[in-house]
């Protein structure tokens, strides 16, 4: 069966030059146990799904049968290595893999960005073995969704950690060995502090969005950043994701922006100009995950401050404040908007334990999922069709605009409400609409701009019609 496997990865391989790396693996990973030596322990395994810990040669494992039984509708990539050099693996799950389709929203999810907490890891990859399952039984939902949605699974921001962590002998783990980086940098910590920008901006005026667009070759020369920071950083730019969650362990509640207080305090509820949506986001992770948003949950220790949760779910800031965390920044620099999630009371859970959260956790990923397609969405085009990207969309009475991709579709997620939408870009007229959203799902509002000099060509043509009927009026 073995051989059968990599000869089918090989045939796959020769038509996708860049895998490669997915064959010569295993000889290249540090410190990886020798193959016949590895835990082959199953503890249980239900349709593909083997609820274990997996390390790094077993997650890349875990991706690529993935892959190999779901070819037509996923693709493996990486956006970056760690550290120590482990590959930061994305599986994608899409009808087109490799290609952002105008109009389909992409969406992300990333686990372990502190590698010792590791159940948000291991629920990515049961979530893309899952969603591979349920595709090919024909599950409507799931199908949907394939088929309206670019999908980006990332089960491990920080592997290096997660190595560290796990290397630890006996169940019981440290509460913070593998937290960081192999740097000793805490990723969650690392990022660009947008927030402290966007809380100036607001007193003296600026930009409400987008607020790296000049400063992407700082990012690059920052010496500060972690290499696993500047490879999210550029993948987050680089691709128009609407909507993610970020993965995490040692509580169980759903946290939304922002997470840094405007008046550096260690708890204030900051909300941002989304709030509204945020919360209904936040709540559509933890409704479904019945310990999460049980109101008479213990808390996770017995000294721990809960008392911002409500519905299992908190502002981040309310709870307690984070610079420099990757959910605001997502939500600064670019048209994502991005949850964290508190998984588990512990950290690194006994694996026997992986399939209850697993149970706990698989409808909220789902419903999670379902939320990008809410809201408003559209197209913003020229008089002639042609797509005009970077438009800036404005929703009244909210201030933080999105901006359109490269095929001129943009996203704005938006609780059901009535709204005036603004469509704007340098060069052309801008162009308002009202609009009734519903829960979901997401109504199509598309905008024609006309450029000012088609503008000056239609008032030149108009007063030549003055003109001539003036003059024909007249007699002169
Ligand atoms: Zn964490």
């Amino acid at each position: 069966m073995a051989a059968r496997g990599g000869r089918a990865l090989l045939a796959l391989c020769g038509a996708l030059a860049a895998c490669g790396w997915l064959l010569g693996a295993q000889a290249q990973e540090p410190g990886a146990p020798a193959a016949g030596m590895r835990r082959r322990r199953r503890l249980q395994q239900e349709d593909g799904i083997s609820f274990e810990y997996h390390r790094y040669p077993e997650l890349r494992e875990a991706l690529v049968s993935v892959w190999l039984q779901c070819t037509a509708i996923s693709r493996i990539y990486t956006v970056g290595r760690s550290f120590e050099g482990r590959e930061l693996l994305v599986i994608e799950l899409s009808d087109n893999p490799g290609v952002h389709e105008p109009g389909e929203p992409e969406f992300k999810y990333i686990g372990n960005m502190h590698g010792n907490e590791a159940v948000g890891r291991e629920l990515l990859i049961f979530l893309a073995q899952y969603l591979c399952n349920e595709y090919q039984k024909g599950n409507e939902t799931i199908v949907k969704l394939i088929h309206n949605t670019r999908i980006h699974i990332m089960p491990s921001l920080n592997p290096d950690g997660f190595e560290k962590a796990a290397s630890q002998p006996g169940e019981l783990k440290d509460w913070f060995v593998g937290r960081s980086n192999a740097q000793g940098i805490d990723l969650n910590r690392n990022f660009p502090d947008l927030d402290r920008i966007v809380y100036v901006n607001e007193k003296e005026g600026g930009p409400n969005n987008h607020l790296l667009k000049n400063l992407k070759k700082i990012v690059d020369q920052n010496t500060k950043l972690a290499p696993e920071t500047k490879a999210v950083i550029h993948w987050i730019m680089d691709i128009p994701f609407v909507l993610s969650a970020n993965l995490h362990g040692g509580d169980l509640v759903a946290n939304y922006p922002y997470d840094e207080t405007r008046s550096g305090s260690a708890h204030e509820y900051s909300s941002c100009p989304d709030d509204a949506i945020f919360q209904s986001l936040a709540r559509a992770y933890s409704a479904f995950n019945p310990p999460m948003s049980d109101p008479n949950r213990p808390p996770c220790r017995k000294n721990d401050d809960d008392s911002s949760f409500i519905d299992g779910t908190t502002n981040g800031a309310a709870w307690y404040s984070v610079p420099g965390g990757m959910q605001d920044f997502n939500y600064l620099s670019s048209n994502c908007f991005e949850i964290t999630v508190e998984l588990s009371c512990e950290k690194f859970p006994p694996e026997e334990t992986l399939k209850s959260y697993w149970e706990d956790n698989k409808n909220s990923l789902i419903s999670y999922l379902e939320q990008i397609h809410r809201g408003v969405k559209g197209f913003v085009r020229d008089l002639q069709g042609n797509p005009i990207a970077n438009a800036t969309i404005s929703v009244e009475g909210i201030d933080h605009d999105v901006t359109s991709a490269k095929d001129g579709d943009y996203w704005r997620l938006l609780v059901p409400g009535n709204y005036k939408l603004t469509a704007s870009a340098p060069g052309y007229l801008a162009i308002t609409k009202k609009v009734a959203v519903p829960y979901s799902p997401a109504v199509g509002v598309d905008f024609e701009l006309e450029s000012f000099s088609e503008r000056k060509e239609v008032e030149k043509e108009e007063l030549m019609e003055w003109w001539k009927m003036m003059s024909e009026t007249l007699n002169f």
